[in-house]
C-alpha cells in the first residue's frame, strides 16, 4: 500500500501486545502449551459471556470444528446464508455435507428467518449464522426456529467481537460461538480463532479434536481415539490476544464512533444507504457498510470503489454471494437469492479499521460528495 493511501483496516498493537509477546518468547514456552493459551481462553470466555472458549488456529478452523463437534458428516444439510465469506460453505463441504442456501433479509442483512425454516429437510443437521459486518443477525426468531425444529446453531462471530442481541453477545446465544481472529477483525492475535461455548461436552470434545485426538491429553501412550486435526493456537498468538482482549472494548467504541460520524456526514448524500442498528442491537460495524443505489446516487458500486482508489482510498465491494461463487455453481444461479444479490451488488466496505481516524472519515465522504457533483 502506498503511504498516502487510506486503509481500510489495519491492526491497532498499542496496548501490552509487544510487552506479553516478549513475556511468553522470554519464557520458552511458545508452542500451545503454558499459560497464556488458558489465560486467554478464560478471559474470552468471561468477555463474550460464556462457560468454556477454545483457542485455535484460525476462524475458519473454528467454524470446521464447530460443526464437526455438533455432529455433522456425511450426508447432512447445514443451512446458512448465501451472503457470506466462502469459509462458511466451504467448511460444510469439508465434512461431506451438503450447504444449503438461504437468502438475506434487508434490515439485519442476515440469515432471513423465513426463508431458514423453509429450507429445513429432514437431513438439515445444524444452522449456521453470520452476523454479518457487525450487524447481529435476528437471533430471538432464529433460535425459536432451530429450538422448534431441535437443530444446534452456530454463530460466525468473525465479525462480531463485542456485537450484543438486548444485553447477550454474539458467540453466546447459540450452541456454539465461532471467532476468527484474523489481522483485520476486532482484535486479532494476527491468524486465529476461537469457539465459545456453555456446554461442557461440546468445549472437551473441540479441545480434543483440534489436538489430533490424543487419548488421554497427555500424550504419553501416544493414543489417537478419533480422526482429529493440529487447529491449536500458540502461545505467542494467545499472548498478542490477551493484550487486544483487555482493549476489546475501547477497540468497538472506536468502530462505533467512527460509524457514527459516517452516519452524521452522509445522511444528506442522496442514494446512499445507512449500515442498520436495530434497537434491540449493538452493532460493532467491524467494516462501515453502506449501500449505493446506483440509480439514485449516479455511479455503480464498482464505479466508486475505483474512483476512491484513485484518490488514495482503499474500499471493497460487499461479499459476493456464495451462489455467484466459481466453486459452488449447483447452489443456485443469478436470480435465486434476490435480497442478498442485492445487498452484494450495492455493499461498499469504507475505511473503518482500528486505526481509522475521523479525519479519514472527512477524507472518505469529501470524496464521495465530489463524486456526486463532478457528475450533476
Ligand atoms: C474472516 C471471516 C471468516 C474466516 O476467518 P479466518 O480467520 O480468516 O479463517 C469466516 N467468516 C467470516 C464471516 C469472516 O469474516
Amino acid at each position: 500500500m502506498s503511504a498516502g493511501m487510506i486503509p481500510i483496516a489495519e491492526p491497532d498493537l498499542k496496548g501490552n501486545e509487544e510487552r506479553y509477546l516478549l513475556e511468553c518468547l522470554r519464557s520458552g514456552w511458545i508452542s500451545s502449551q503454558g499459560k497464556f493459551v488458558t489465560n486467554f481462553e478464560k478471559g474470552f470466555a468471561e468477555y463474550i459471556g460464556t462457560k468454556h472458549a477454545a483457542a485455535l488456529s484460525s476462524g475458519t478452523a473454528a467454524l470446521h470444528l464447530a460443526l464437526a463437534a455438533v455432529g455433522v458428516g456425511a450426508g447432512d444439510e447445514v443451512i446458512l446464508p448465501t451472503l457470506t465469506m466462502l469459509a462458511c460453505a466451504n467448511v460444510v463441504h469439508y465434512l461431506g455435507a451438503t450447504p444449503v442456501l438461504a437468502d438475506s433479509e434487508e434490515e439485519t442483512w442476515n440469515l432471513d428467518p423465513d426463508d431458514l425454516e423453509r429450507k429445513i429437510t429432514p437431513r438439515t443437521k445444524a444452522i449456521m449464522v453470520v452476523h454479518l459486518y457487525g450487524h447481529p443477525a435476528k437471533m430471538d426468531r432464529i433460535m425459536e426456529v432451530a429450538e422448534r425444529h431441535h437443530l444446534p446453531v452456530v454463530e460466525d462471530c468473525a465479525e462480531s467481537h463485542g456485537a450484543k442481541v438486548h444485553t447477550r453477545m454474539t458467540g453466546s446465544i447459540g450452541t456454539i460461538g465461532a471467532f476468527s481472529l484474523y489481522s483485520n477483525k476486532i482484535i486479532t492475535t494476527g491468524e486465529g480463532g476461537m469457539v465459545t461455548t456453555n456446554d461442557a461436552t461440546l468445549d472437551q470434545k473441540m479441545k480434543w479434536m483440534r489436538n489430533q485426538c490424543y487419548d488421554p491429553p497427555k500424550r504419553k501412550l501416544l493414543i489417537h481415539n478419533g480422526i482429529g486435526y493440529n487447529y491449536r493456537m500458540t502461545s505467542l498468538q494467545a499472548a498478542v490476544g490477551l493484550a487486544q482482549l483487555e482493549r476489546s472494548e475501547e477497540l468497538v467504541a472506536h468502530h462505533r464512533k467512527v460509524a457514527q460520524e459516517y452516519d452524521r456526514l452522509l445522511a444528506p448524500v442522496p442514494g446512499i444507504t445507512r449500515p442498520p442498528e436495530l434497537p434491540w442491537a449493538r452493532n460493532v460495524y467491524w467494516m462501515y457498510t453502506p449501500r449505493i443505489d446506483a440509480a439514485k446516487f449516479g455511479m455503480t458500486r464498482d464505479a466508486v470503489v475505483e474512483s476512491l482508489g484513485k484518490q488514495q482510498i482503499d474500499s471493497r465491494s460487499s461479499f459476493r454471494p456464495i451462489h455467484l461463487q466459481p466453486p459452488y455453481p449447483s447452489l443456485g444461479g443469478p436470480g435465486s437469492f434476490p435480497v442478498a444479490e442485492r445487498l452484494g451488488e450495492e455493499g461498499i466496505n469504507l475505511p473503518s479499521g482500528n486505526v481509522t481516524t475521523l479525519d479519514h472519515v472527512h477524507r472518505v465522504v469529501n470524496a464521495l460528495v465530489e463524486m456526486r457533483k463532478s457528475l450533476a
